[in-house]
């Protein structure tokens, strides 16, 4: 299964202790069909100082998660949604919201 979620997309979290977050993709590993969103899955890291004298310091990032972990946030619905494709008659393709049909 191939992820439909881009960089940017708006995704609500459907498992997990983040489970009901709605929140933005902020990278995407289409390889590993793992995403990066906003505020989900914060790790705490240990920076290493970068200069001497400086102190180390530990930062809460956001760590991967698996694409099938989240929906797509259709606006049109408010809720998660399934993402669907379907061709324009130009042929282009555009992603839809599986429930309503609407582009997302
Ligand atoms: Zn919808």
């Amino acid at each position: 299964m191939k992820t439909k979620i881009k960089k940017g997309d708006m995704v609500v979290v459907i498992s997990g202790k983040d489970r009901g977050k709605n929140a933005k993709v902020i990278n995407v590993f289409p390889k590993e069909e793992r995403i990066v969103v906003e505020g989900v899955a914060m790790k705490k890291v240990h920076r290493r100082p970068r200069k001497q004298g400086q102190k180390g310091e530990v930062v809460s990032l956001p760590s991967p998660i698996h694409s099938s972990n989240v929906l797509l946030y259709c606006k049109n619905c408010g809720k998660g949604s399934r993402a669907g494709f379907k061709f324009l008659d130009d042929g282009k393709k555009v992603r839809i919201c599986k429930k309503c049909k609407n582009e997302i």
